[in-house]
């Protein structure tokens, strides 16, 4: 028996407070973890501060923090969107990139004017790629880390209007020139970071048993 079908009916806290991104990887753990018990976040566990200058650092501290006050194994991520133009920004700081009270459309509307104060104007200058970390972490202080990325350009203006962040700019390479926003659920999560994250994450669980 392997670590996943071992592992079955295990409770795992997540620790994002986002609610798409509860809904985004509710729906791939499902797919991916069968069986598992996925409970979201407790209203009255208080988030943590995200202070840490990697995503690593940064899901290890959400992942750790759930399983202090939860007792239970807890699945945090940390992701963003790295811009090469922008020597990395907004990097670990893409929920804020406008602003402690930034809204996506402020953060969007940024990188926008950066890029273009930048003369970044053809493709190749505003490659970009979204990166997301997991950290599983559990009880007895054991995790199983996994990470995943997804590359792509930066449009010159929003389409679309599902998802969330910065996805109505975000044009995946692989794609048609869609951007994120103007796909389905299932075509994001295909190729997204966060889908390929929790894939690395349920594989390295089933290579481990
Ligand atoms: P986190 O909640 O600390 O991981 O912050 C992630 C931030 O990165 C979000 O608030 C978004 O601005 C951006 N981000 C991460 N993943 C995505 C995505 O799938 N689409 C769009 N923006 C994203």
């Amino acid at each position: 028996m392997n670590a996943r079908s071992a592992d079955a009916g295990q409770r795992v806290v997540l620790a994002t407070a986002n609610p798409h991104k509860t809904h985004e990887l509710a729906e791939v753990l499902n797919r991916v973890l069968p069986g598992w018990q996925i409970v979201p976040r407790p209203a009255d566990v208080a988030e943590v501060i995200e202070d840490a200058d990697s995503f690593l650092g940064n899901a290890r501290l959400k992942a750790r923090a759930l399983v202090a006050a939860t007792g239970d194994s807890a699945l945090a991520d940390d992701s963003g969107l790295v811009v090469d133009r922008l020597g990395g920004a907004p990097g670990v700081h893409s929920a804020r990139f406008a602003g402690p009270a930034a809204t996506d459309a402020d953060n969007v509307d940024k990188l926008l004017r950066d890029l273009e104060a930048r003369g970044a104007i053809d493709e190749q200058a505003r490659r970009a790629r979204f990166v997301c970390v997991i950290v599983l972490a559990h009880p007895d202080g054991s995790e199983v880390i996994a990470e995943g990325s997804v590359e792509g350009v930066i449009a010159t203006e929003p389409r679309g209007s599902s998802g969330f962040g910065y996805d109505p700019v975000f044009q995946p390479l692989q794609g048609t020139g869609d951007t994120f926003a103007q796909m389905s659920p299932d075509e994001k999560n295909a190729m997204s970071h966060r889908g390929r994250a929790l894939q690395s994450l349920a594989e390295s669980l089933g290579r481990t048993g």
